[in-house]
């Protein structure tokens, strides 16, 4: 069994007796910052000079210096800005600020993992990574609960990395919910394979193709995106609150008995062969490559799939369609509809 931690496992005064500095205010670095503030953390926000984030984090009284300052005077660096432009970062402005007794913090293990940063002796090296997305992260923390965390410790120079750490998960309310002790290449691994194989790529591309099929075969296009997208979050909804086991008590048995017996038809041997094939393009580093060289060329395989993703006929049908969701309310105000840019 995992080991798992919770609030009474951590102490608060340990992140307390810290100056934290938190790098880029997107995503995950708002609800950091946010977050360790509203628990009595003395933290400041580390934002290029031009960047757009900084009126955001002034906007919430936070104090905003370059991320060169912002680590100089802190001895808690939390690495917030995207996975590709992180070693630049590390490189160009936080390495060189890098004192003996410093600790590094990562919400992923992406960089640590393929070696894109490696920490000098003599500064911790940690991860507090929450399992949500920031604007998640914040709202649960502020309605007093937690999101839950991942928590790894990858170099322990002062023998009180895992106490650091641990302090920090608490702060940010990832205790409320609970912290599983994992490494950084478990995290990495899983996170990436999860991501590619079930949550994003799959479940993306398990609606589309359902999607493809029905419209092709003639049937309305608001019919297929009920069918193939809206309805999956009652059913996820089930998964979460029981399992698989408590979404097929809830569900008719015909669509039950249509799940043994279709399913396997759809994830069949040949899709988890596919499977295999992803998890090791991921642990070989393959996958990392290939997202860092085209990353490093200006991104231009993400910008054109991006694009041409975003042009799926399900998404011209669902935003129509949900216009007429009476019952449907963005609380993320920050969200352009129909863009997956931030
Ligand atoms: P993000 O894309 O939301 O933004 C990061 C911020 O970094 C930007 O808002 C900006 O302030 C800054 N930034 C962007 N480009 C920059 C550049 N070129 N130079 C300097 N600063 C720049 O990032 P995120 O999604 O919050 O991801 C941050 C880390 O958290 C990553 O390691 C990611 O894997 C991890 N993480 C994210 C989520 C999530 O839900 N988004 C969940 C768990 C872990
Ligand atoms: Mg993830």
């Amino acid at each position: 069994m995992a080991e798992m931690f919770y609030d009474d496992d951590a102490n608060l005064a340990v992140i307390q007796d810290r100056s934290v500095a938190i790098i880029g205010y997107g995503s995950q670095g708002h609800a950091h910052a946010l977050n360790l503030r509203d628990s009595g953390v003395d933290v400041r926000v580390g934002l290029a000079e031009g960047s757009k984030s900084r009126a955001k984090a002034e906007a919430e009284g936070l104090r905003v210096l370059t991320p060169a300052q912002a680590t100089a005077e802190s001895d808690v660096i939390m690495i917030l800005v995207p996975d590709q432009v992180q070693r630049h970062v590390y490189a160009n402005e936080i390495a060189p600020n890098l004192k003996a007794g410093d600790a590094i913090f990562f919400a992923h293990g992406f960089n640590i993992r393929y070696g894109y940063i490696t920490a000098p002796e003599g500064v911790d090296v940690c991860m507090v990574a929450p399992k949500g997305p920031g604007h998640i992260v914040r709202r649960e923390y502020a309605d007093g609960r937690g999101v839950p965390v991942l928590v790894c410790v990858e170099q322990d120079a002062s023998g009180e990395a895992w106490e650091l750490a641990k302090s920090y998960a608490k702060a940010i309310g990832g205790l409320r919910a609970g912290g599983i002790k994992t490494t950084f290449t478990e995290e990495t691994e899983t996170d990436l394979f999860g991501e590619q194989v079930v949550l994003c790529g799959g479940m993306s591309h398990l609606v589309q193709a359902g999607f493809e099929t029905l419209t092709e075969a003639g049937y309305q296009p608001e019919m297929a995106y009920f069918e193939c997208l809206h309805e999956l979050k009652m059913i996820v909804d089930l998964m979460i609150e029981g399992g698989i086991s408590k979404q097929r008590w809830s569900i008719s048995d015909t669509a039950e008995y249509g799940d043994y017996v279709s399913g396997p038809r759809i994830i069949d041997d040949h899709v988890k062969q596919n499977m295999k094939t992803v998890l090791s393009d991921i642990q070989t580093g393959k996958f990392a490559e290939r997202f860092i060289a085209d990353q490093d060329a200006g991104a231009p395989e993400f910008k054109k799939l991006r694009e041409s993703e975003a042009g799926h006929p399900i998404e011209a049908t669902g935003k129509e369609l949900r216009k007429m969701f009476s019952w449907l309310k963005s609380s993320d105000d920050d969200y352009v509809e129909g863009s997956a840019a931030r």
